[in-house]
Formats: C-alpha cells, sequence, structure tokens
C-alpha cells in the first residue's frame, strides 16, 4: 500500500513489502522517485519505517538526483510536458533526420512528434515517421540510434538482415544500442 511522510518538508512517497526471501531490509527508489522498503516476512512495519528514516538522507539526494537529471531518467511524463517539449521535440528530430538522410536519401512523407508510452519511434507504410518527445531526453547517441532505426525503415518495413544492414552503416554497434534502450523501458 502507498503511504506517504514528510522529510525534511519534502514528501515521500513510499511502499512497504514484507518478502519471505528477503534477509535484511532494504530500500530502493524508483523511477518515479518512489521509495520502495523490504522487509523480511517476520519483521515490524515500523523496523521498516526506522530503516526509511535512518536511509532518509540518502533518500532526498537521489530524489533530488533524479528532478535534477531528468536526461537520465525515463520519468513519466504528463500531458502537459508533452505540450511542453513537443515543438522543440520536433525541431531537434526533423534536423537529427536531415542530417542522418544525407547519407541514406530515403523519401518520407510527415514527421510527427506523440506522446506515447510504450515505444520510441514508428514507420507507417505510407512513409510517415512518428517520434517519441521523450526521445530529446534520451542521451544522444541512442536518440540518434531511435532516429536512424525508423528512418531504415523507410526502405525496409521489417527488421530483417537487410534492415540492419542499413542500421549497421550509421552505427555498428547498433547491438549494444539496442540492449541500452530496452534497459530504459
Ligand atoms: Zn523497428
Amino acid at each position: 500500500m502507498k503511504k506517504e511522510l514528510i522529510i525534511k518538508n519534502k514528501k515521500i512517497v513510499y511502499f512497504l513489502k514484507k518478502s519471505k526471501k528477503a534477509k535484511h531490509l532494504r530500500l530502493s527508489v524508483g523511477r518515479r522517485a518512489e521509495v520502495l522498503i523490504t522487509i523480511p516476512y517476520r519483521a515490524k512495519e515500523k523496523d521498516g519505517l526506522n530503516f526509511l528514516l535512518e536511509k532518509s538522507d540518502w533518500i532526498l539526494e537521489k530524489i533530488s538526483d533524479m528532478e535534477n537529471n531528468f536526461s537520465g531518467n525515463f520519468l513519466e511524463t504528463e500531458e502537459n510536458d508533452y505540450l511542453r517539449y513537443k515543438k522543440l521535440a520536433l525541431e531537434i528530430v526533423v534536423k537529427k533526420i536531415e542530417y542522418f538522410n544525407l547519407f541514406y536519401n530515403f523519401s518520407f512523407e510527415r514527421v510527427s512528434i506523440r506522446n506515447q508510452k510504450s515505444c520510441w519511434g514508428s514507420c507507417s507504410g505510407r512513409k510517415n515517421l512518428n517520434f517519441n518527445f521523450r526521445l530529446i531526453f534520451l542521451s544522444e547517441e541512442l536518440c540518434n540510434y531511435v532516429i536512424v532505426h525508423e528512418l531504415c525503415h523507410l526502405k525496409e518495413l521489417n527488421h530483417s538482415e537487410r534492415f540492419w544492414c542499413l542500421v549497421e552503416k550509421s552505427f555498428p554497434d547498433y547491438k549494444n544500442l539496442r540492449k541500452k534502450l530496452r534497459k530504459i523501458r
């Protein structure tokens, strides 16, 4: 169950979980800045809470890191952020497409920015490219990779060997980048 606590004027949202496997108390801060406390099955809720208070400096630091370092964390973003960053995202994406397409020279119809929850980009059969506005918060390298990935779908609308050969021309280490991207998701 979700609970709240105020520490040093800061609201902390936390969950307490009892685990049969846990031998010790454990703390982690999730990507929405929520704290998860795992306690051994026989421990008391109060023990978990004391542990949280003990580690409160660490938790506050971690949360403020997350708030400051937006690019490192794929934070759940609200509709407001979408409206706020949509235009900027389009500008950045269009520039990157122009840059990489100097090499590929594929033709396409429209580029749009969307507020998608589960995908970074897509390419339609009608040669329209769509990108997630959160792309601009990824590292430069991953952002470029997503652009090139969708760009190559203009030629190969599949994940065949031919498709990956095209991607590889810009990103020889695309396999690693795919892995990195999956971890963020
Ligand atoms: Zn794809």
